[in-house]
């Protein structure tokens, strides 16, 4: 086994609070150069560069927002496209339109039903559709107000239609705040492919308002926790430990930290993105969880876990398997398991599934090479390495141990 391919030490990207940064004592913290200032992430992509601003209130200034940070002189009239679901535009819709008039907008909602199920090409010829029957131009602004369907969709349409729009999010969900608005990745479900057709297309701006989760349903904010707690454990110690800290009462969005956690997890996606944007390497890390993950979604057809929930019991394999390999300590899977139950997440395989059916599925990733599945493991806790090229008996046994937990 192993063959790294990649490595991500955030040493050389000085996070503000890395544990390697403490390390280094000659360079105090405030000197240390960061792209997250008041809670705005620069996503640095040359001329597809932009912002992630993290604010509570901003869903009622989303035309203002738009207008400043993208220093355009006021809407014009320009027609601002918002694809949004029945609830979520229940919730925000109004004051997100009246927003955008207020600014010189002309907000043409399409509303959408929720579910993964319409995350098809069936619906984005619908839109497709509407969008020529309103005869919109290229000036037209593609905005996305909703969780990582909505989002993916909706960057979808955006990157195709009149072979590009200009794209800003609003996600709404804290999966889609903290993980899908963020690195550019568009697109939509075909046949059984989850995500096989898109294309990598940056919005413009994300605009996040940590209010909107008051709204969003205690599961779908455990699922958004759940990328929030892999990116402490593959890239920053000691944000894992702040976590670690809060994590009673981020689930319950009482904590002040989060605003700071939701814009800690974009800077961190966007620096792994910004060096990787295609996934060639690197970017691969952020996958921590989600080879298991992925099979427990699709063995159980999408509807049993949200995906948080699935990539924890995944992180909880990832680990017990580093432990196999002797690349992660025991201590590495405790800490993880920790933090995991005290936010109420599964950790253990359930009794349901079958071993050898996530094998069987894993095999199939088309990250498999023969005999083995390829895995992002850790070597500590804050660091992650990918492309381990792991025996599927070694696989096998993490897993059965997984199920005794
Ligand atoms: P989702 O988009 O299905 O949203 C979950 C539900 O919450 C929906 O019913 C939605 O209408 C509702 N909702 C949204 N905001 C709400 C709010 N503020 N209050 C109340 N209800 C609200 O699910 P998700 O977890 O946000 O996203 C999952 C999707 O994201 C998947 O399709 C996945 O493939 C994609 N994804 C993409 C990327 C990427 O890089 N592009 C990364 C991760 C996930
Ligand atoms: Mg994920």
């Amino acid at each position: 086994m192993t063959a790294i391919t990649t490595t991500l030490n955030s040493q050389t990207d000085a996070p503000l609070n890395s544990v390697h940064s403490q390390s280094d004592g000659a360079v105090s913290r405030k000197s240390r150069t960061s792209k997250r200032n008041n809670d705005i992430v620069r996503v640095k992509l040359d001329a597809r560069s932009y912002d992630i601003v993290v604010k509570r209130g901003l869903v009622k200034d989303v035309g203002g927002e738009i207008v400043r940070r993208l220093n355009l002189p006021g809407g014009e009239g320009r027609a601002a496209v918002v694809l949004i679901n029945p609830k979520v535009e229940h919730y925000y819709g109004e004051e997100i339109y009246e927003s955008l008039k207020n600014n010189g907008f002309q907000p043409i909602p399409i509303v959408i039903v929720a579910g993964e199920a319409y995350k098809t090409l069936q619906t984005v010829k619908r839109i497709y559709r509407a969008l020529y029957e309103k005869e919109v131009d290229r000036r037209t602004l593609v905005i996305a107000v909703g969780g990582g369907v909505i989002g993916d969709m909706a960057g979808y349409v955006a990157a195709t239609f009149q072979r590009g729009l200009d794209f800003v999010q609003v996600p709404t969900t804290l999966l889609a705040q903290v993980d899908s608005s963020v690195g550019g990745k568009v697109g939509v479900n075909f046949e059984k492919g989850k995500n096989l057709i898109g294309a990598f297309y940056q919005p413009k701006l994300v605009l996040i308002d940590p209010d909107t989760l008051k709204s969003l349903p205690f599961r779908e904010r455990r699922s958004g926790l759940g990328e929030i707690i892999k990116y402490g454990a593959i890239y920053d110690a000691d944000f894992y430990d702040e976590i670690d800290r809060e994590v009673i009462s981020l689930i319950r969005l009482t904590s002040d930290y989060l605003e700071k956690a939701i814009a800690r997890s974009c800077e961190i996606k966007a620096k792994v993105v910004e060096k990787d944007e295609r996934e060639s390497g690197l970017r691969a890390i952020l996958n921590f969880g989600h080879s298991v993950g992925h099979a427990l979604e699709a063995l159980t057809g999408y509807h049993v876990f949200r995906h948080g929930e699935a990539i924890a019991v995944g992180m909880v394999s990832a680990s017990l398997i580093g432990e196999e390999l002797g690349i992660t300590d025991p201590s590495v899977t405790q800490a993880l398991m920790e933090t995991l139950l005290k936010s109420k997440f599964p950790i253990a395989l359930d009794d349901r599934l079958y071993v050898s059916d996530i094998i069987a599925l894993l095999a199939h990733d088309k990250k498999a090479v023969s005999g083995s599945v390829r895995f992002v493991l850790l070597d500590k806790l804050g660091h992650a390495t990918s492309g381990h090229a792991v025996d599927t008996e070694v696989v096998r046994a993490a897993l059965e141990r997984q199920r005794r937990l």
